[in-house]
């Protein structure tokens, strides 16, 4: 079963591929959705995973002009109700020109088309464009692990290529930065600058990376030797990698180490990439 000629990448795919090619193979090529729980306890994680889908909504809300007080009226769960006050006191002060909300954009790269999902994209009348991303996971992992994430590298390189989409001009890309900002850690926003050098490593990168994706057929996608990710992989007893989740309080410790995220976009459908 090849990968289907129109299938669209994007930085979740990738990540998977890079992590293990079989989780790749059996996510997107054979499409098979949970069958394993991820981590015990399974109800802890599926809280997790829906407040983290609750606080993106309430703070796309936020930034299409909801009043705050509306919104908090919203919030039922403690968890919830304590992001959301990380928010209101701390959240980064993307005041700019313009300011574009869940926004989707896309480029070419090995002949298949790339996509980024923004939570915030915010453009200074400098032509400044800073990319911003909420992240709902306990921990913030170190600046050198988020920096090998996949997304640090897709969101800027995907905007320096079509963002002009949204500025009306060509993108300069040393004007671009990425901010990832966690509501469990508000005042630990990180920072990562983009220019042209790293535009061209990434586009030569990339290409490479949707190459090997497209060269394997089903069957060829090797199993990670890294066995700790099965721990906390839907997957592992199709790949006899264990029948046992991994608990919640070792996926923090992992996180810390290998910046590992509860993927929302295979729990909700909703792509928050
Ligand atoms: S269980 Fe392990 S080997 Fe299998 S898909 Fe998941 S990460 Fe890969």
């Amino acid at each position: 079963m090849p990968l289907d000629a129109n299938f669209v990448f994007s930085q979740s795919a990738l990540q998977d591929f890079v992590d293990c090619q079989r989780r790749f193979e059996l996510k997107y090529l054979q499409k098979l959705r949970w069958p394993a729980l991820q981590t015990e306890p399974a109800l802890a994680f599926e809280h997790l995973t829906e407040m983290g889908v609750q606080f993106h909504r309430l703070v796309e809300q936020y930034l299409l002009g909801l009043p705050s007080d509306l919104i908090a009226k919203q919030i039922a769960d403690p968890l919830l109700q304590r992001w959301w006050e990380s928010w209101e006191q701390q959240h980064p002060q993307a005041i700019s020109e313009q300011r574009f909300v869940e926004v989707e954009l896309a480029t070419q790269i090995a002949g298949h088309t790339l996509t980024a999902k923004y939570d915030l994209v915010s453009i200074a009348d400098n032509g400044n464009i800073t990319i911003y991303d909420w992240k709902t996971s306990e921990n913030r992992p170190k600046d050198v692990s988020l920096q090998q994430r996949l997304q640090t590298r897709i969101y800027p390189f995907v905007m320096a290529r079509a963002g002009a989409t949204l500025t009306g001009k060509a993108i300069d890309p040393s004007q671009i930065e990425m901010i990832y900002w966690y509501p469990n850690v508000p005042a630990q926003p990180a920072h990562f600058r983009y220019d042209a050098t790293k535009l061209t490593a990434d586009e030569l990168y990339l290409e490479d990376l949707v190459n090997q994706v497209l060269q394997r057929n089903a069957g060829e996608f090797a199993l990670t030797t890294d066995e700790k990710r099965c721990k906390f992989c839907q997957y592992r007893s199709l790949c006899d990698r264990g029948v046992k989740a991994g608990n919640l309080a070792e996926m923090d410790a992992e996180l810390e180490e290998d910046a590992f995220e509860i993927d929302l976009d295979s729990v909700t459908a909703i792509d928050f990439d």
